[in-house]
């Protein structure tokens, strides 16, 4: 499987392409905001062939979807995430006036629910959804045990953790999210995050300073 990272938005959010040897992909997070943002995620996936069959949300902030709208339209894919998110949509709107952002498009509703132990198909790989809620309720990340890979979106950063003071989120909830599904994976697991550097789960088991 290829990943390929940009770094989209004012914020800046993580959005992967994830790929396989068949050329069809999935998004995860499309955080492309600027016009010369959505052009550059467009260009990488005619420049590689690629067909995109999953538009993926880890959780529904607004930096995590400010694309959304741009592949549902240009893909033909809906958005897939956790139904405990779904308040957050009609919220976006607001919280772009609070931060004196403009948004061109409705931000699409979720066209398929995404539960815990839900696997998301693309060419030969497989995506294992688990739920790990406490930076959003609704908060999902994505393994993929061939590769030996996750996608946390703002669960867990290298050296942190997800902030809890937004909209339902829960601190408590997050610690045993981090120690109860992301934790008992493999050491060697890459974590690929919402923001900045990847990790690996066994560097966060043992230099997290919120796990010491
Ligand atoms: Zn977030």
């Amino acid at each position: 499987m290829t990943v390929k990272c940009f770094e989209f938005n004012m914020f800046p959010v993580n959005t992967y392409v994830l790929s396989d040897e068949t050329n069809e992909a999935v998004i995860i997070d499309a955080g492309c905001y600027y016009d010369d943002e959505q052009e550059m995620l467009k260009q990488y996936i005619e420049r590689n062939g690629l067909t995109v069959k999953h538009l993926l949300n880890t959780h529904l902030h607004l930096d995590h979807l400010f694309g959304n709208a741009f592949v549902a339209r240009v893909y033909g894919v809906k958005p897939e995430a956790s139904a405990d998110d779904e308040f957050l949509i009609p919220k976006v709107k607001d919280y772009c006036k609070m931060f004196g952002l403009g948004l061109n498009e409705e931000v699409p509703a979720i066209g398929k629910y995404l539960a815990d132990g839900d696997e998301v198909i693309f060419g030969n790989t497989s995506l294992k959804v688990l739920s790990a809620p406490g930076h959003s309720p609704g908060s999902l990340v994505y393994y993929c045990e061939k590769d030996s890979c996750l996608f946390c979106g703002d669960v867990l950063f290298r050296g942190s953790i997800g902030r809890t003071d937004l909209d339902k989120g829960d601190y408590k909830q997050l610690i045993n999210s981090i120690s109860n599904k992301l934790f008992p994976l493999p050491d060697q697991t890459k974590v690929y995050t919402g923001h900045g550097d990847a990790t690996t789960i066994g560097n966060e088991k043992m230099n997290n300073p919120f796990f010491r």
